[in-house]
């Protein structure tokens, strides 16, 4: 596997692990904003997957679509992504494909 530049993906040397003292900088300062909205992003995981089961308990499908929804939301807002796959693909690349996912996610429970 290519080795990347952890914030812009661009092909890089391996023993950096960034492109840039730009791509570093802007690293260092999303992952700090991140972490301040870890609680949040959890909350609405948390409060999403509560309500699918609370919805599957009640047989209530209206309550399962929120509860998706809910998570899809969470997703958009704050797309966080683990080490590995920052590691793998690069910050900008992998926050866009969370939000494409989560918006995927919405249009479907929406439509159907
Ligand atoms: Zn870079």
């Amino acid at each position: 596997m290519k080795h990347r530049c952890r914030y812009c993906s661009k092909v890089i040397d391996k023993s950096n692990r960034f492109c840039s003292d730009q791509c570093r900088k802007k690293y260092d300062e999303q992952e700090r904003n991140d972490q301040r909205v870890i609680p949040f992003f959890l909350l609405g995981i948390i409060a999403g997957i509560v309500l699918v089961l609370a919805g599957s308990f009640m047989v209530s499908v209206f309550m399962m679509k929120g509860g998706v929804l809910i998570c899809a939301l969470t997703l958009m807002f704050w797309p966080l992504a683990t080490p590995e796959s920052i590691a793998a693909l690069g910050y900008r690349y992998t926050r866009k494909i969370i939000r494409i996912v989560s918006l995927c996610l919405m249009l479907i429970i929406l439509i159907k």
